[in-house]
């Protein structure tokens, strides 16, 4: 089996958190508000997973699947320039796919799967920005929660299969209401799927622009919080 990478979040701090940043081989899920950056996240991280991995990278491609329609390949770019990488360079290893309904997501990855496997170690990030959001219309009467959950947990497991097998960081988003207890993802009660993510990051609001990561969940760092700001350059301290 390889060796476990750090990507990192663009903030030493959250870094820190996470214990030296998204880590290869499983699923980190970050969960907060509207506004809280995770697809400032998730564009910072399109590029810092193409870094040298003394940089905090992971030399490799990144496939972006957006379900919301929020993905900005000018974003990118700008934080290309802050790390000092081409702009057009980064944006194209960046696999973007719009996901319509939640079907299709789950086509997507797939597809993407195939990809991976396709040009072996290559990609070193998976995306998903957001997981639910397109669950949340597709299954949106009260009695279809057991569908939906059946269907997210299906999802999961492919995802966890995929981190494994090509040695990649699955990244996910969620969107949630204010409380870090509002889990979203799984709505099905307080029992979890087998295939849960590995690490849990509640994200919120702090002072002014400040935000702030809680670790939630982790396979082995201790609970603990971090700052970071959202800037033209991405994610940073
Ligand atoms: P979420 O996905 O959690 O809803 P976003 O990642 O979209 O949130 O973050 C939105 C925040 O990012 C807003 O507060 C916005 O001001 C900030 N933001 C977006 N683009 C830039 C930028 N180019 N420079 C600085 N801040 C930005
Ligand atoms: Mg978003």
């Amino acid at each position: 089996r390889e060796k476990v990478i750090f990507i990192s979040t663009g903030s030493a701090s959250l870094d820190a958190l996470l214990g030296g940043g998204v880590q290869t081989g499983s699923i980190t899920e970050v969960y907060g508000e509207f506004r809280t950056g995770k697809t400032q996240l998730s564009h910072t991280l399109c590029v810092t997973s193409q870094l040298p991995v003394d940089m905090g990278g992971g030399e490799g491609k990144v496939a972006f699947i957006d379900t919301e329609g929020t993905f900005r390949p000018d974003r990118v770019k700008s934080i290309a320039e802050r790390f000092g990488v081409d702009p057009q360079a980064a944006l194209e290893n960046v696999v973007v796919a719009r996901a319509h309904n939640s079907e299709h997501q789950m086509e997507l990855i797939t597809a993407l799967a195939a990809k991976f496997a396709e040009e072996q170690g290559a990609y070193r990030l998976l995306i998903v920005d957001s997981i639910l959001a397109l669950f949340r219309i597709d299954y949106a009467g009260r009695g279809e929660l057991s569908d939906r959950q059946q269907k997210l947990n299906q999802m999961l497991s492919r995802l966890t299969r995929i981190s494994e097998e090509f040695q990649c960081a699955i990244f996910l988003t969620n969107q949630v209401q204010s409380s870090p207890d509002a889990s979203a993802m799984f709505a099905g009660g307080d029992k979890k799927p087998a295939h849960a993510s590995a690490t849990r990051v509640y994200l919120r609001k702090g002072r002014g622009e400040e935000r702030v990561a809680k670790l939630a969940d982790s396979p082995d760092m201790p609970e603990g919080e971090a700052t970071y700001k959202i800037t033209v350059g991405g994610i940073m301290d």
